[in-house]
Parts: C-alpha cells; sequence; structure tokens
C-alpha cells in the first residue's frame, strides 16, 4: 500500500469559498454549502522567510516537491517520478520570427505522462491517499486521463477515466496501457463531467477534477514557481497560458501572486496574463472580446484541440477577470492557424507539441503582431501537451516523401527533385 511521506508538513490551514469567504476543514469537498461558490486551498505563509525558504526549494529535488512548503499535499512514495522542473528554453529562432528578443518556451510537455497534468494529478493524488480513497477518477479531455491512469495504478489505487468517445486514440490509448479502466462517453466534455459528479456523489470515489478539485487545481502553481526560478528569481512581463476550465490560467496567476507576497521575487509586479483558446471552443475569448462579464456556454465544440475543448469553463469568469486587470489579452485562432503554429513550433525550436500547444503559439502571433508585447518583454510561452499523443489531428497535413530504393545513384536522382 502506497503511504503517504509523515516528516513534511504544509501550511495549508483550510478550504475558503472564493465568493463569500466561507471557511471549511480540509477534506474532499469543492462546493461552498452557503452560495455554492467553488472552494480554494487557503495557506498561513507567514511563518515563511524568504531567504531560507529560497535555500530550501533550491536544495531539494528536481521536480515539483521541491515547492513542497508551497503546496496543500505531502509527498508520497508510489508516485510517478519526475513530474515538474520541466526546461524553460530560450526561444531564439522563434523568439526571431515574431520579432521578441526575450521569448522562452515553458515545455511542459515533458512532464512524465507528456502533458502538464501530471502536476495537478501529483498534488490530488497524494492527497486522495492521504484522505483514504481507494479509487481515484477524472473526467479528462485526453490528457488527464493519461495523467490519472498512470499515478492511480502506480499508487495501487482502483482508477476510472471518462473521456468523450472521439478525443485522440492516442490518448485512450495510452490511458488504456496503465491498466486504468477507461470510461468512453458518448458527448461533449460537458456531459462527461455532469455523469462524472453524479458518479462522485453517489461513488464516493475521488475524482481528481471534481471533489478533488481544490487541490488539484494548486498543483499549477509549480509551473509560476518554477518559471520565476528560473528566470533568476524574476517573473517575467508577459505570459500566455492555454484556457480549457480555466484552472492553469488562474493558478499561474496565483502562483506568481504568491511569490511576491511571500517575498520569493522582489520588486516584481504581475505579468500581463494573457490567454488562448480555439475558436472552435471559444467561451472565455469571446466573452473578453465583447467586454462582457458572462461566459455563455459553447454547445458543440468543434475544433482540433481537443483537451481545451471544454464549452462550460469552470473558472472562465475569474480568468476573464485576471486579464483584465493585469492587462493581458484572451484570443481564439482557427484550426489552419493551430496546425501552422504546430509546425512554427516544431521547425523552430524541436519541440513537437499537440494542438493545444498550436492554440498557444498562434495566440502568440497574433498578440506580438499587434504590438501588445513589445519586442524587448520577457516573455513566456506555455507548451502544455506532446503532438506524439495527437498524431490524428495531423493526418495527411505532413506530406512524407515515398520510400526510394537503397542505392545511391536513385538517392542522388530523388535529390535533385525533391
Ligand atoms: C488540460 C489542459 C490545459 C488546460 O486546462 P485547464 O482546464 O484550463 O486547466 C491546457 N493544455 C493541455 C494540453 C491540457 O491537457
Ligand atoms: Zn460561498
Amino acid at each position: 500500500m502506497t503511504q503517504v511521506l509523515e516528516n513534511t508538513t504544509t501550511a495549508a490551514t483550510a478550504l475558503r469559498c472564493k465568493e463569500c469567504g466561507e471557511r471549511y476543514p480540509i477534506a474532499a469537498n469543492h462546493v461552498c454549502e452557503e452560495c455554492f461558490g467553488p472552494l480554494e486551498v487557503e495557506y498561513d505563509f507567514s511563518g515563511l522567510d524568504p531567504v531560507s525558504l529560497k535555500a530550501q526549494i533550491e536544495a531539494g529535488p528536481k521536480n515539483l516537491w521541491r515547492y513542497a512548503p508551497l503546496l496543500p499535499a505531502k509527498p508520497y512514495d508510489r508516485s510517478v517520478q519526475g513530474v515538474g522542473f520541466t526546461p524553460l528554453q530560450r526561444a531564439y529562432n522563434l523568439g526571431a520570427e515574431l520579432g521578441l528578443d526575450e521569448l522562452y518556451v515553458k515545455n511542459d510537455a515533458l512532464n512524465p505522462t507528456h502533458s502538464f497534468k501530471d502536476r495537478v494529478v501529483a498534488i490530488a493524488t497524494a492527497k486522495a491517499i492521504e484522505f483514504g480513497f481507494d479509487t481515484i477518477a477524472c473526467a479528462s479531455t485526453g490528457n488527464l486521463a493519461g495523467a490519472v491512469a498512470a499515478a492511480g495504478t502506480r499508487a495501487g489505487l482502483k482508477t476510472y477515466v471518462f473521456v468523450p468517445s472521439n478525443i485522440e486514440p492516442g490518448k485512450i490509448l495510452q490511458a488504456s496501457i496503465y491498466g486504468a479502466t477507461i470510461v468512453p462517453v458518448d458527448g461533449t466534455y460537458d456531459d462527461v463531467n455532469r455523469l462524472a459528479s453524479q458518479v462522485a456523489d453517489e461513488f464516493g470515489w475521488a475524482f481528481v477534477n471534481i471533489n478533488m478539485r481544490p487541490f488539484y487545481s494548486e498543483g499549477s502553481r509549480t509551473l509560476a514557481y518554477e518559471t520565476a526560478e528560473q528566470l533568476g528569481w524574476r517573473l517575467p512581463d508577459h505570459v500566455v497560458i492555454p484556457i480549457a476550465s480555466g484552472s492553469l490560467y488562474t493558478k499561474i496567476t496565483k502562483g506568481f501572486e504568491e511569490l511576491i507576497k511571500i517575498g520569493l521575487v522582489k520588486d516584481q509586479t504581475l505579468p500581463a496574463i494573457s490567454g488562448a483558446q480555439a475558436q472552435g471552443c471559444n467561451p472565455v475569448a469571446a466573452a473578453f472580446a465583447e467586454h462582457s462579464k458572462e461566459i455563455i456556454p459553447v454547445k458543440q465544440p468543434t475544433t482540433i484541440a481537443h483537451s481545451l475543448a471544454i464549452g462550460s469553463p469552470a473558472d472562465g469568469f475569474y480568468s476573464l477577470k485576471i486579464a483584465q486587470q493585469t492587462g493581458g489579452t484572451i484570443e481564439q485562432v482557427t484550426d489552419e492557424e493551430i496546425v501552422d503554429a504546430v509546425q512554427l513550433l516544431a521547425r523552430t525550436e524541436g519541440i513537437f507539441t499537440e494542438p493545444a500547444g498550436g492554440v498557444t503559439l498562434a495566440t502568440l502571433r497574433k498578440l506580438a503582431r499587434q504590438g501588445k508585447i513589445g519586442r524587448d518583454e520577457v516573455t513566456v510561452l506555455y507548451i502544455t501537451g506532446n503532438g506524439l499523443k495527437t498524431q490524428s489531428a495531423f493526418d495527411g497535413l505532413i506530406p512524407v516523401p515515398a520510400a526510394i530504393t537503397p542505392k545511391l545513384g536513385v538517392f542522388e536522382k530523388w535529390l535533385g527533385q525533391n
């Protein structure tokens, strides 16, 4: 049986309603009983001295647990290894193409199951184990399924992943091979999520992004911590982040805010936080464009960026507010722009991302062209998933030459024609 490593502590003190402020004990609970608002983990960071905390972090493991004093869960022994501390790659070639002198790519496709979801799953699984659950589950647009499957089976938990049946076959294969039980559902992600919420209530399982959501979402803050640490404990000027439910987007922001509050970065202000959506599933970008506070759900998402296809985003409203308050923009891009951006990133930086990464880069390119990001601004592009899982999205789009016979003369002739 997997075990929590008890010699560590956490600064989490309560769950607190984001709307009315009501506090609840730390438990597998995500909705306020008073106002149905979402619950968020609250911490007491007052005892943390930034100088010694920084030293402790720098001496820590090269994975997300180096930030354990800032996390709501304790590490456990049968966890998937190597989650987090992914490279922040200086994007010389891409920057030159876009006219940005200080562009970085945070390549989170390099996590163990090839998406940033390993971070949120690490925290949610650790907490589920601490709470004594024997079954872990999720409603997924694809990548979460793989991350939960790997973490759940390795920890010896019963593992169920619910996915829309139309997602990429590579993602279904991945989740299956870890030995999780796949539940393909005929419907949109929102349909899957509704079913999963009922299952969570009925069966008492730990759904990482439903009843465990307050802990799950906190894992994304580590992306902000790493970015700052890798920049030499500085904050970037502008960041571009993909939005599905808006959890990643809001929690990277929260991470930056905490770095300022705790004093891990000095004399710094929040970056402009920009968000990226596909035109075929654009509820937050559409509200941003119309200066509206209301998110109108997209009933039938139609985009190759399946991992971002959440028509009714739980954190959409909070994402809108952040973009407006930080001077960021939330843009939308077409499937054509997505495919083009995937190829651009591959050819300039040697990173093959899935369509979600294409959404993020196409958005960055738009902002750069519109002059919304200055040439000398330190800018970070968050790449959240790997293209090898989504080969079906590029079927027929990338031509491969026909085979040749293994003869030098044939090759020489072929070279003249290619
Ligand atoms: C899940 C996911 C996101 C963002 O999801 P949020 O629900 O907004 O946190 C971004 N990129 C990829 C590849 C994902 O799988
Ligand atoms: Zn409330």
